[in-house]
């Protein structure tokens, strides 16, 4: 299985895909009653043109299933992606492990600027230790009340509402070539939150090992979803 490890305990992995190049232009050759056994030359223009010109159709027969271990705060982000199916650890049915996200030195950061035109700077040594400091003393805090009311017997459903959104879960995510590329032409930019774009750089490698010439037409034509 294809595995990229991401923040301090995340990771992506691509769990089953049925996809290829190929299957871009036979798609379209449908449309004339031909079908081809490899891919030529003309047909990495046909994937060109046919992005080009956003017929995002014939990049739908396709589909990847991917494995996710991220924090809820950027599951939040991720499950806006409605064309795209999700299955997700239930915290009432799972007792969660104590396994919360603090961000590396680096990624503690301020925010400045105005809204619409932010930038992210990193913050000093002292104040970058203090947060990951204040971050853990406040997961260990939820979590002791969380392991409390479990041990008083308080339903796993009712005991879990004060977790914070920093805590790690997991979900499967099975989508096609054309929803891929409208998820990273969002999320794998510099608009994007960085924890959610770290994700995406992983997703966009293991998408594009498969689909190569895919990738190569969606980057020339300025990342936009056909
Ligand atoms: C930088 C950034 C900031 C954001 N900030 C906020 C925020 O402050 N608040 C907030 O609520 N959300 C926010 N979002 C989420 C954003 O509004 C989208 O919900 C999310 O990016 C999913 O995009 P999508 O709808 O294109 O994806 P999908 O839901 O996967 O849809 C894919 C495509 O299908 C079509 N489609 C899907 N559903 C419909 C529909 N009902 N009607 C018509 N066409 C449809 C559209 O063409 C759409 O682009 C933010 C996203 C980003 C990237």
């Amino acid at each position: 299985m294809d595995r990229i490890d991401l923040l301090d305990d995340g990771f992506v992995a691509l769990d089953a895909w049925m996809a290829d190049d190929l299957s871009v232009v036979n798609a379209a050759r449908v449309s004339f009653g031909t079908r081809r056994d490899g891919m030529e030359e003309r047909d990495v223009g046909l994937v060109g043109f046919l992005m080009r010109e956003r017929h995002g159709t014939p990049f739908e027969h396709n589909s990847f299933r991917f494995h996710v271990r991220c924090p809820i705060f950027v599951v939040r982000e991720w499950m806006r992606h409605r064309v795209s199916s999700f299955n997700e650890l239930s915290g009432r049915y799972t007792e969660l492990a104590p396994a919360f996200y603090v961000p590396a030195a680096e990624d503690v950061r301020t925010q400045v600027g105005k809204p619409g035109a932010y930038s992210f700077e990193t913050v000093d040594a002292d104040l970058a230790q203090r947060t990951r400091a204040r971050m853990q003393e406040s997961y260990d805090a939820a979590y002791a009340a969380y392991r409390a009311m479990l041990d008083d017997g308080v339903a796993k459903e009712v005991a879990r509402t004060v977790l914070p959104v920093g805590i790690y879960t997991e979900f499967w995510w099975t989508l096609n070539a054309r929803s891929i590329m409208n998820f990273l032409s969002l999320r794998n930019a510099e608009t994007a939150q960085r924890e959610i774009r770290r994700y995406a750089e992983a997703i966009e490698a293991l998408w594009s090992a498969k689909m190569p010439v895919t990738h190569a037409a969606f980057v020339a034509n300025g990342r936009q979803a056909p």
